[in-house]
């Protein structure tokens, strides 16, 4: 029997609906992309405390009743210690056993109050801290937390190099993997990765694609990031006749960036769904990703002792 490599990971970035209509449709995307098996569902946290509990209420939709596994975001931005304690505690009981670890995007007025943790890295301890109070619940095991990593600078950073050095850091303080910030040419990816392997992080970095249908998602998209959007795709969405050659465009553009990742050694595809699942099924369907809990019961029949 050869033992074949783990297949790639894939998740899907949810962010909480806004009202009662959207929370159908929201519920909806999710049992279709629930159809593809991903390794985890992620689920933004940010904004007001409205839209934070929201990002609650979601998370708490998918553990009771889905059979999906939640990768919670928390975020420094707008929490205190004792705060993020507390949800760290709550995703604990909930079951929840991923954490994206994030300092947040930081509020548009710079008087609006910012948290008490200035860096991701304080959140990553936090999390171990409260991880091993836990750890007979946990059956000795561990959260699996994870970080945000930058193909592009980011737009706070001095230096790519320091971006580098802040994930280094993060390892060192206990993240078990990075998710890419969105970028939209393959090599900004690689360079992320050559430079990362260079410095000495060692954690998988899974690429954050997203298939864009529009050129004014692309600017939001670009203008949250703080990175410029791609001229090229730019222009194909701007040109494009209609509705479905620009989400042709978004899907062809997000499947030769998920291709050009594997080939450069991607671990896994992590697709930000801005809540709409059709672009990312088709993603998926062109991709044609051998997912792995069909791949190990398979093996598993075929190899056990009768
Ligand atoms: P950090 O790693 O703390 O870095 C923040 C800034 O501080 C960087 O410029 C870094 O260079 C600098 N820095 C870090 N450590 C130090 C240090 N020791 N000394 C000096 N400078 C330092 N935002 C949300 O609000 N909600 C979400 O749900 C969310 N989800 C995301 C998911 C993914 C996959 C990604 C990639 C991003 C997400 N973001 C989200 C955006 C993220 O919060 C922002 O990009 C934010 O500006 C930085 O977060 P971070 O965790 O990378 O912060």
């Amino acid at each position: 029997m050869s033992v074949s490599v783990a297949p790639p990971s894939l998740s899907y970035e949810l962010f909480p609906p806004v009202s009662r209509d959207a929370e159908q449709s929201v519920y909806r995307s999710i049992d279709l992309l629930a159809d593809t098996n991903p390794d985890y569902v992620s689920v933004t946290y940010s904004g007001s405390t409205t839209r934070r509990r929201q990002s609650l209420e979601l998370i708490e939709h998918l553990v009771q009743n889905t059979k999906l596994r939640p990768l919670a975001h928390l975020t420094c931005v707008g929490e205190s210690r004792d705060s993020l304690e507390i949800l760290i505690r709550h995703f604990l009981a909930l079951g929840v056993r991923g954490v994206l670890a994030l300092r947040g995007d930081l509020p548009a007025d710079p008087h609006e109050w910012r948290g008490e943790f200035p860096f991701a890295r304080y959140l990553i301890e936090l999390i171990r801290e409260v991880e091993v109070q836990h750890s007979a619940a946990l059956a000795g095991g561990r959260l699996g937390v994870g970080v945000a990593a930058y193909p592009i600078q980011h737009p706070e950073s001095p230096s790519y190099e320091h971006d580098i050095e802040v994930l280094l850091g993060k390892e060192r303080a206990g993240a078990n993997y990075a998710i890419t910030q969105v970028y939209f040419r393959p090599e900004d990816y690689r360079q992320l990765v050559t430079a990362a392997r260079k410095a000495g992080v060692s954690i998988p970095l899974i690429p954050g694609v997203i298939p864009l249908n529009s050129l004014r998602r692309l600017e939001r998209v670009s203008h949250m990031a703080g990175v410029a959007p791609d001229p090229i795709l730019a222009h194909a969405l701007e040109s494009a006749s209609d509705e479905s050659e620009r989400h042709q465009i978004g899907v062809r553009w997000a499947v030769d960036l998920a291709r050009a990742a594997f080939d450069d050694g991607a671990p896994g595809l992590h697709l930000y769904t801005f809540n709409d699942h059709a672009g990312s099924l088709d993603v998926i369907d062109k991709l044609q990703l051998p997912r792995t809990r069909t791949r190990v019961a398979n093996t598993w029949a075929t190899h056990s002792i009768h």
